[in-house]
């Protein structure tokens, strides 16, 4: 599709998934092609990427550089490819480029040991953790090579222009999705890149951010807020968003995030005064979109981060406390 003004995007799919397709986002520069983003790494993904790439008269050859917005596969994911179709280089904020580092130095088994610790942290249920370990042995024995996200070369310096010949483009911090995720905003049209920091009709998942070698890991939902804010203070004339569509009014979509998380913090704050509760016991109480017994195991994962990432908010504002001598740790509030 064409924005104007040199800009397209191009849908790439994702396989087997419910957001359907990363918009791969095309800017004409004076050195040529520059992708934000570039899909899921999957054979019919990268052909949609290199025919969308034909179709608007240019080509993957001819691609000169990737912003990537954030480290999550669906849109870091063929940016390796790229490179190698390419010569591109590939620019990613250093908080993200980090999580690919350490991704790829990890060995075999180190994340499903980390997520089955968190979980039985968080209060999860051993009939939750069983089939984790059974994955976890099945991994050990094959050992095949996992996913190797590619490593970026440059860094993009927050506040700073990325390096688009004949283009004012701005990178804009915006941590909360990802400790690294940036939003780009071209400074001529007022048009924002906002990767899945600002989606018109998805609340992204905000949960706890992942890191096997730091316990502490911030306070991931009050960074987003401030990021929300960040961007609504640029007020841009219009957001082009990495999933869904286009769209205006983004100071109005950032109120109804605000709105939607002040809610959330409000009602699970309510839950832990009714009773102290663990963060997994917190999750199955919370408002999901269907019952809590008909979510995958692997959704409730996410559903556990997203309770963990409030709890931690509640706890920064002096909202709620961890019961002393509770274990696995149950919060009740303040
Ligand atoms: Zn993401
Ligand atoms: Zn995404």
């Amino acid at each position: 599709m064409e924005h104007g003004d040199g800009i397209w995007s191009i849908p790439v799919p994702i396989p087997d998934n419910p957001l359907g397709h990363t918009l791969v986002y095309v800017v004409d520069t004076d050195r040529g092609p520059v992708l934000v983003d570039t899909g899921w790494d999957d054979p019919a993904s990268y052909d949609a990427l290199a025919h969308g790439l034909t179709a608007i008269g240019t080509s993957l050859a001819d691609v000169h550089g990737v912003l990537v917005t954030h480290h999550h596969p669906d849109h870091h994911g063929l940016s390796g490819k790229v490179r190698e179709a390419s010569g591109a280089w590939i620019a990613m904020h250093p908080a993200d480029a980090a999580v690919v580092r350490r991704a790829r130095g990890a060995r075999p088994g180190l994340w499903l040991d980390y997520l089955a610790a968190k979980l039985a942290a968080a209060g999860a249920p051993e009939e939750h953790l069983a089939p984790l370990r059974a994955v976890r042995a099945e991994r050990r024995a094959a050992d095949v090579p996992g996913l190797r996200p590619a490593l970026p070369d440059r860094e993009i310096v927050p506040g700073e222009r990325v390096p688009l010949a004949g283009r004012a483009v701005r990178a804009v911090w915006t941590p909360g999705h990802t400790p690294g995720h940036v939003c780009l905003f071209e400074e001529d049209g007022r048009r924002l890149f906002s990767g899945d920091h600002l989606l018109p009709g998805i609340s992204p998942h905000i949960g706890l951010y992942e890191d096997p070698d730091d316990a502490t890991a911030g306070d991931p939902l009050g960074d987003y807020l401030d990021s929300l804010e960040r961007v609504a203070r640029l007020d841009p004339a219009e957001v082009l968003p990495a999933h869904e569509h286009a769209f205006t009014g983004a100071g109005a979509r950032v109120r109804e995030l605000l709105d939607h998380h002040t809610a959330r913090l409000a009602s699970l704050r309510a839950l832990i005064a009714e009773a102290p509760r663990t963060p997994w016991q917190l999750a199955e109480a919370m408002q999901w979109n269907r019952p809590w017994e008909q979510i995958p195991f692997p959704s409730r994962n996410i559903a556990v981060a997203e309770a963990e990432a409030h709890l931690r908010r509640l706890v920064k504002l002096g909202h709620a406390e961890p019961v002393p001598g509770s274990d696995p740790v149950a919060y009740t509030a303040a």
